[in-house]
């Protein structure tokens, strides 16, 4: 208790100012803090889940949550990779801020020495500020060393795989795995991948067997909420699939049509199932709020070990729409008003909207890229989000404002496949083509000059809050 208040004094230097307290409010009972759930996937595809149209993968858990919750079609990841996606849903801001992002290499890789700046603010440390207890559980990929690890960042523990499970392979092992990508059958050999399972700043696992690594998270999971149902807390779910290699536990294999990509969805999907009913069962639900999401597009380059981007544009590592839309889910009972939301929103956005929920407040000395999407939760408003950049390996390759889609530049990522060439820009009205099969960029000159100078206004205003050693920092 003593370290968490002298935390948040500390932190309180950085933050604005709460609005006066009404007297009248001090005398009524205060209402029971909101817990958060974030669960996020890893290359989960936009069509990889039954309520957002895949015809074979059964998810009815997921199905429910976005039945008796908020199913966002135009939500947005800040990155179409691991690593600099991840940073901005911790912190709200774009990955050029915070050096998350590289042109020399994609993500961090387990030589890496570096990783999120510790004077970077997550969501925890802004919920710290109310004394939430935060746990995560998953893949984290924000740096592996002890000072970049979650217990140095506003979580209270870490348990989980630290980076992608499919780092650490042994010789050989990647090009193998590719060449089974169309192998329904094909099921990987977990020893190969050398990765470790940690608990805190501790491994207690290598290599961590991960055919039961989605259900060891899960009752991780379930157990902390148990835990905690007494106190507010954030939970932070990262599962390790359904990057490759897959892993699914016995009682999840072939029970999908969709081989064994569509049995660790299935997994998954049972997996979101038990986190609500826990919540359901303590009377949790109509205090908690929970998302789901995922880090990037589907790896399509892995064919049926890959999900799908359904009508999108090509898939992981891209700025079409394949790459950076992912399919979204807010839940609450009593806190998120029902229904479709076919407005814009981004990972970019959590930390302001949780802040919100929270009564409490984002950093003020630094730039932020989001917005408070509490009143769309509600029901409320319409999404305060009306444009989003697309940044990719350290580039501005495309701006959306409203329904436009303004895309110049693309860059063939390694190891990532099936992009569709860009001969020059290209212009989208997303809304009439979410496919982005229609250019009409030499019909529309308004338009491009409107979404050529946003891009330009957004360079200038990224350009003095870049690190300086950018490179450094997710580079060896
Ligand atoms: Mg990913």
């Amino acid at each position: 208790m003593k370290n968490s208040l002298m935390f948040g004094l500390i932190l309180g230097a950085v933050f604005s100012c709460q609005p006066p307290t009404e007297s009248t409010e001090s005398s009524q009972a205060q209402p029971k803090p909101l817990n958060f759930v974030i669960i996020f996937c890893d290359d989960l595809g936009y069509g990889d889940l039954s309520s957002f149209g895949n015809p074979v993968i059964q998810t009815p858990n997921l199905d429910h949550m976005a039945l008796g919750g908020q199913k966002w079609t135009q939500f947005y990841v800040a990155d179409p990779v691991c690593t600099p996606s991840r940073s901005a849903l911790m912190t709200g801001r774009y990955p050029i801020r915070t050096g998350m992002t590289s042109k020399k290499r994609a993500v961090l890789f387990p030589d890496s020495g570096s990783g999120l700046s510790p004077d970077e603010i997550t969501i925890a440390e802004v919920l710290k500020q109310k004394d939430y207890a935060t746990a995560h559980i998953g893949k984290w990929h924000l740096g592996h060393l002890p000072q970049f690890l979650p217990t140095s960042q506003g979580f209270d523990s870490y348990y989980g795989i630290p980076y992608s499970n499919d780092m650490n392979a042994e010789q050989g092992y990647g090009k193998i795995y590719h060449e089974q990508r169309t192998t329904l059958d094909f099921y990987p050999d977990f020893e190969k991948y050398q990765v470790p399972l940690m608990e805190n700043d501790q491994i207690v696992e290598q290599p961590a067997d991960q055919n039961s690594i989605t259900k060891r998270y899960t009752q991780r999971a379930v157990q902390y909420i148990k835990d905690n149902q007494d106190n507010p807390f954030f939970l932070y779910l990262a599962h390790s699939m359904p990057h490759i290699p897959l892993f699914a536990s016995q009682e999840f294999r072939g029970t999908s049509k969709r081989s064994l990509y569509g049995d660790v969805i299935q997994e998954i999907d049972w997996s979101v199932g038990e986190i609500l009913r826990t919540l359901r069962i303590l009377d949790l639900d109509e205090h908690t709020i929970v998302m789901f999401s995922s880090d990037n597009g589907p790896w399509l380059s892995f064919e049926t070990h890959g999900g799908s981007a359904g009508p999108l544009r090509a898939g992981k590592g891209t700025t079409f729409e394949g790459g950076q839309r992912v399919p979204t889910i807010f839940w609450g009972p009593s806190n998120v008003e029902p229904g479709l939301v076919n407005e814009l929103g981004s990972t970019l956005d959590i930390i302001n909207t949780f802040a919100a929920l929270a009564e409490t407040n984002v950093p003020n000395d630094r730039k932020m890229d989001g917005y408070d999407l509490s009143p769309v939760l509600k029901g409320d408003a319409a999404s305060p989000r009306k444009d989003f950049f697309y940044w990719a390996f350290a580039e501005l390759h495309a701006v959306r404002s409203g329904p436009w889609k303004l895309h110049v530049q693309q860059r063939e990522p390694v190891h990532y496949g099936n992009i569709a060439e860009m001969e020059g820009p290209e212009l989208y009205h997303l809304e009439a083509d979410i496919s982005e099969k229609y250019d009409v960029y030499d019909v529309q000159p308004e338009v491009v000059g409107k979404l050529e100078s946003l891009m330009a206004n957004h360079l200038e205003d990224v350009k003095g809050s870049t690190p300086d050693q950018l490179e450094l920092r997710i580079s060896k």
